[in-house]
C-alpha cells in the first residue's frame, strides 16, 4: 500500500487550481477540499446573520456555530458545500459572497478558525487542498505544494469564455480588472497573504491544456509517493 501525502495548491486567482487540485484527488483517490468555499460560507453565514466584521473580532464565539461539510453529489460526481447542514454551493458562488469574500478573509478571527478546521480534515493525509495559504500556513510539512500561476490576461481569457458557455452576460474587462484586484488583494494582506512556499514547485498554465497540467501535477505526486 503506497504511502498517503498531503498536496498543497495554492495560487492566483482564477488560475484552474480546483480543476487541477480535484483532478489529482480522484486519480489518487485522495480528499479534496476546497478552501476558498470554506471562506466563502463564513462569509454566507455573516451575511445571513447580519453580522460585521467587527461582531466577529470582538465575539469571535459566534464562529463555533458555524458547521461546514462536503457531502459528495452522487449523480453529479462532485462534492457541494453544506452550511449547517443546508446545501450552499450555488450560493457561496454567488456576487454578494464574492464581494464581501476578500474582507472576511483578512480577518484574523475568521481564518484561525478555519485553519484549524482544515488542518484537522488533513491529520490523516490524503487530502489535496487548494486556496492561498495552504503551502505557507495550513500544510507548512505538505509532502508535495504547488504554487499555480497564469499570465492574468489568459486566465481572464479562459474565465470570459466559462462564463459565455454558461450563458452568463460577461465583460472581458471587467474580469481582467477583477483577478488583477484580486490578486494584488491577496498578496499584499498582512494575515497571511499569498506568497510562494519556499520549496513550492511552480505551475505555470499560460500554454497548458487542463489534461497536460493534470498530467505534469500527477507525475511530481507519484515520484513523491514512491520516493517515501
Ligand atoms: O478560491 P476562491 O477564489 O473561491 O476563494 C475566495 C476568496 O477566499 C479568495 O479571493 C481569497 O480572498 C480567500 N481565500 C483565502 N485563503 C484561502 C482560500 C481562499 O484567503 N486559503
Amino acid at each position: 500500500m503506497p504511502r498517503k501525502i498531503n498536496i498543497a495548491i495554492d495560487g492566483h486567482s482564477s488560475c484552474g487550481k480546483g480543476t487541477l487540485a480535484k483532478n489529482i484527488a480522484k486519480e489518487l483517490d485522495y480528499m479534496f477540499i476546497d478552501s476558498g468555499a470554506m471562506y466563502r460560507a463564513v462569509t454566507l453565514y455573516m451575511l445571513q446573520n447580519q453580522l460585521s466584521l467587527e461582531d466577529v473580532r470582538t465575539n469571535p464565539g459566534i464562529l463555533l456555530n458555524i458547521e461546514i461539510s462536503f457531502i459528495l453529489d452522487p449523480f453529479k460526481g462532485f462534492y457541494n458545500t453544506h452550511l449547517n447542514g443546508e446545501n450552499v454551493e450555488s450560493l457561496i458562488r454567488g456576487m454578494e459572497v464574492s464581494k464581501w469574500v476578500s474582507e472576511v478573509s483578512a480577518v484574523k478571527e475568521v481564518r484561525e478558525f478555519l485553519v484549524n478546521k482544515q488542518q484537522r480534515m488533513g491529520k490523516d493525509k490524503g487530502v489535496v487542498m487548494d486556496g492561498r495559504d495552504i503551502g505557507s500556513v495550513v500544510f507548512p510539512d505538505a509532502e508535495l505544494k504547488i504554487f499555480m500561476t497564469a499570465e492574468p490576461s489568459v486566465r481572464a481569457k479562459r474565465r470570459y469564455l466559462e462564463l459565455q458557455e454558461k450563458g452568463i452576460n460577461a465583460n472581458y474587462e471587467e474580469i481582467l480588472h477583477n483577478i488583477q484586484h484580486r490578486d494584488h488583494y491577496d498578496s499584499s494582506r498582512d494575515i497571511s497573504p499569498l506568497i510562494q512556499a519556499p520549496d513550492a514547485i511552480v505551475l505555470n498554465n499560460t500554454e497548458m491544456t487542463k489534461e497536460e497540467q493534470s498530467r505534469i501535477a500527477l507525475t511530481w505526486a507519484k515520484g513523491v509517493i514512491l520516493a517515501g
